[in-house]
């Protein structure tokens, strides 16, 4: 499926909750955002019956996010479902680390190997500051453990200014020993508004300082759809990403949807919700109509981040929270 930029369309990321046990302070105030009621979220039926008429026309990718997607009750049943779905090649999870350690093996068995994990800091005290809780040692062992398992493992740190800026280095060097990819990200102004402005460390920085501290880099061609532009140090196991999510560089090959929690439909991070499939599922639509629905959501694809920045509709999009966007 491509849209009217010529961009094949075929990764969804769904969000399954909006609840978190962790207060990332640029994801959500410390007092959480007030959650959507059980009956609002979609259904564990409802995402697979979308996943089934995606696959249907050329979605091959998806991404399990929330909110922290572990803490939706019978996360893993949603897994084995969506593990039956012949369409999708890939299924990846985003996540923080806390809650799936007991998981890991199930994990395996159904061929779910490609975990994203937030770490933002390798320093407990610096952790417990950005998270606003005390699960740094959890959150390595689970690193470990996936590690350790042959888990592919993208650790996602949204780098701050007089924040964690001092962990770049530290951070990237797990890419030494580990066949991990180490992805810095530019913070972004979804935070349930807990903050209004943004002191930007933007890629560029990032990189400088990675220049800095490394003589030699070497670029990694992009595969379609990656947003991090990705490097390595000469003889170490893993890569390093740098993903410039606020500056908004890569929008000319985005590949993605997504949805949120409560259906809502983002043809772009950056638009305030085009669409609510979940309410257009519950109004007893055909597989056909509902993927009339999405080739149309596709074709209105905005061009990048600021357009559709320019297109919402309503002030309140400043003030939500990553947790119901899904990242
Ligand atoms: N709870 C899971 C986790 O933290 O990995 C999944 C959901 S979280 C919203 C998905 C990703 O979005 C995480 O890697 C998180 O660091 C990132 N994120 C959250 N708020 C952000 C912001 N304001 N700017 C940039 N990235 C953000
Ligand atoms: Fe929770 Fe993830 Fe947001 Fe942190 S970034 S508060 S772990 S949803």
């Amino acid at each position: 499926m491509t849209d009217s930029f010529n961009r094949q369309i075929e990764y969804v990321r769904i969000a399954v909750t909006d609840r978190c046990n962790l207060r990332c302070f640029y994801c959500m105030p410390a007092e959480g955002i007030i959650y959507e009621p059980k009956k609002e979220l979609l259904t564990y039926e409802e995402i697979t019956r979308i996943l089934k008429v995606l696959g249907g026309i050329g979605f091959k990718k998806v991404r399990f996010t929330g909110g922290e997607p572990f803490l939706r009750k019978d996360f893993m049943k949603l897994l084995e479902r969506t593990s039956e779905i012949d369409a999708f090649n890939a299924i990846h999870i985003t996540s923080n680390g806390t809650l799936l350690q007991r998981h890991i093996k199930r994990l395996k068995e159904l061929g779910i190997t490609k975990i994203n994990l937030s770490i933002d800091s390798l320093n407990a005290e610096r952790f417990h500051k950005i998270t606003r809780r005390n699960d740094f040692e959890k959150v390595m062992k689970t690193f470990h453990l996936l590690i350790e398992n042959g888990f592919a493992i993208k650790l996602n740190a949204v780098i701050m200014k007089g924040i964690n800026t001092q962990d770049i280095i530290e951070l990237a060097e797990l890419s030494k020993n580990f066949n991990v990819d180490v992805r810095f990200i530019e913070e972004m102004p979804f935070n349930g508004g807990y903050k209004e402005n943004i002191e930007m460390y933007s890629a560029k920085d990032i990189y400088a300082d990675l220049n800095a501290h490394y003589p030699i880099l070497n670029k990694i061609a992009s595969k379609h759809g990656d947003t991090a532009d990705l490097i390595s140090v000469p003889g170490y196991k893993g890569n390093i990403g740098v993903i410039a999510a606020f500056s908004r560089t890569f929008c000319n090959t985005c590949n993605r949807l997504r949805i949120s929690a409560k259906g809502e439909i983002k043809s772009c991070l950056y638009d305030d919700g085009v669409f609510n499939i979940r309410d257009f599922v519950r109004s007893g639509v055909s597989d056909k109509e509902l993927a009339n629905k999405f080739a149309e959501l596709i074709r209105l694809k905005p061009k990048d981040g600021f357009e559709a920045e320019k297109m919402r509709k309503s002030p309140e999009s400043a003030l939500q929270s990553m947790s119901s966007i899904g990242g």
